[in-house]
C-alpha cells in the first residue's frame, strides 16, 4: 500500500471547531442558514455554487461576495475537505482510497475505472451495524454515521486526485462502500441533494445508485424524495436462508422488501438491481436459482451474481465455476438479465464486502 502520510491510521483528531461546516447543508438548507444571518437567500445560492468548484477551500476565494460578508462567514463557518491518507492500486486498475475524518477515523472509497466510465463506490457510515455474515465491514461493528459533508467529501477528494493526475472524471456514484446508507437516512438525503444539484456535484439520477440490505420502510421513504437507481442486496431466495446470513431479514422479510421495491420510482428506462452473493453450499444450488427466478417473476430487474470473496474472518467459501454458471443458466433461461460480476480490486481488499477490514485492524493496532 502506498502510504501518503507517516501513520494514516492513528486515531488523533485533525481539527476541533465550533464553526459550522457549510458542506453539511444542501442548497435549500444553506439558503435558510444565510437568511437567518440576515442576508438574502440568493447569497446562499451563490455560496453553494462556490462550495463545489474545484480547489475552493476558503471564503476569501469567493470573489463575487462582498469582503465584509466573506469575513463574517470566516468567523462562523468553514469548508471541510477529506485528506487522502492512503491509496492502494489493484492489478486491475481499481483504486482503494483511505480518507481520514476529523476525529481520526478512517473510511474507504473505491474507484473502479472502466473503458467508458469511472465508478466511485462511497461509504455512508464508519463500520456497519447490519451484521451480514459474509461481509467484513459487518465484522467491524458500527462506529458512527458519516455527515453529509463526509459523504460528499469522498467524491470531491477523489475527483481532485483524478484531476491532478489528469485521469478523467468520476462518472457514476454508487453507495456500496462501508455502511448501510438507509440507516443514515437524513444525512443520505442531504448528500443526495448535493450530489444531484446542478450547482453542487451535478451527477444525474441515472448515474447515482443507492444500495441497501433491505430496510423496507426507508426504501419507500427514499422513493418519495428521490428518483435514483436502487440496488438490493438480496443474497437469499427464501426467508430461511436469508435469516441465516442477513439479520435484517428478521425485521424486514423478503416479501416486505419486494413490496417496497415495487413502489420505488426508478429513473426512466432503469430497472432494479438485485445483488446475490454466491456462498458455497448455502445459497448456490440449482434449487436456489429456481426459487430466485420464481421470487422475482414480474419484477423488472437485473441480477448481479457475486461469487463470494473468501477471507479468513468469513466462514464461507466460493462455489466452483461450474456451480456459478449453472446458477446463472437457470436464471437466464427464466428470462432474466444476469451478470456474473468479477470482483474488482480483490487483491487490495477493495472488492464487495471486503472494505475496511485492514484499516480497522490497523486502527486497532493489529
Ligand atoms: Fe453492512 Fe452492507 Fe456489509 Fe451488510 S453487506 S454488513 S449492510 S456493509
Amino acid at each position: 500500500m502506498e502510504i501518503l502520510k507517516s501513520n494514516p491510521y492513528q486515531i488523533e483528531p485533525l481539527m476541533t471547531t465550533d464553526k459550522i461546516d457549510l458542506r453539511n447543508f444542501n442548497k435549500e438548507q444553506l439558503q435558510q442558514w444565510i437568511s437567518a444571518l440576515g442576508h438574502s437567500p440568493y447569497r446562499g445560492r451563490q455560496i453553494f455554487a462556490w462550495l463545489y468548484r474545484p480547489g475552493i477551500t476558503d471564503f476569501q476565494q469567493m470573489t463575487d461576495l462582498p469582503q465584509q460578508f466573506r469575513d463574517e462567514l470566516q468567523e462562523s463557518a468553514f469548508i471541510s475537505s477529506l485528506p487522502i491518507a492512503a491509496q492502494e492500486v489493484s492489478t486491475d486498475g481499481t483504486i482503494k482510497y483511505g480518507l481520514q475524518l476529523h476525529d481520526g477515523l478512517l473510511i474507504e472509497s473505491v474507484l473502479i475505472p472502466e473503458e467508458e466510465r469511472n465508478t466511485l463506490c462511497i461509504s455512508s457510515q464508519v463500520g456497519c451495524a447490519m451484521g451480514c455474515a459474509f461481509c467484513l465491514t459487518g465484522t467491524m461493528g458500527f462506529s458512527r454515521n458519516l455527515t453529509p459533508a463526509e459523504i460528499v467529501g469522498q467524491i470531491s477528494a477523489i475527483q481532485r486526485d483524478l484531476s491532478q493526475r489528469q485521469a478523467g472524471r468520476i462518472t457514476n456514484i454508487v453507495f456500496m462502500g462501508m455502511g448501510e446508507p438507509l440507516a443514515n437516512f437524513d444525512n443520505l438525503l442531504t448528500a443526495l441533494a448535493i450530489i444531484m444539484d446542478e450547482l453542487g456535484l451535478h451527477f444525474t439520477n441515472r448515474s447515482t445508485t443507492v444500495s441497501t440490505c433491505g430496510l423496507a420502510p426507508r426504501i419507500i421513504e427514499l422513493g418519495k424524495r428521490f428518483r435514483v437507481n436502487l440496488a438490493i442486496s438480496l443474497h437469499g431466495a427464501d426467508d430461511e436462508t436469508r435469516n441465516k446470513i442477513m439479520p435484517v431479514n428478521l425485521t424486514y422479510p423478503i416479501a416486505e422488501v419486494l413490496e417496497a421495491c415495487r413502489q420505488f420510482p426508478l429513473p426512466s428506462g432503469k430497472v432494479l438491481m438485485f445483488e446475490y452473493i454466491l456462498l458455497a453450499g448455502i445459497n448456490d444450488s440449482v434449487g436456489d436459482a429456481q426459487k430466485l427466478a420464481a421470487l422475482l417473476k414480474g419484477v423488472p430487474c437485473k441480477i448481479n451474481l457475486l461469487p463470494c470473496n473468501e477471507a479468513p474472518e468469513i466462514p464461507f467459501s466460493q462455489p466452483s465455476r461450474n456451480r456459478v454458471y449453472a446458477f446463472q443458466d437457470v436464471l437466464r433461461k427464466a428470462g432474466y438479465t444476469v451478470l456474473i460480476r468479477i470482483s474488482r480490486g480483490a487483491d487490495i481488499s477493495a472488492a464487495c464486502g471486503q472494505l475496511a477490514n485492514k484499516s480497522k485492524q490497523e486502527q486497532k493496532g493489529v
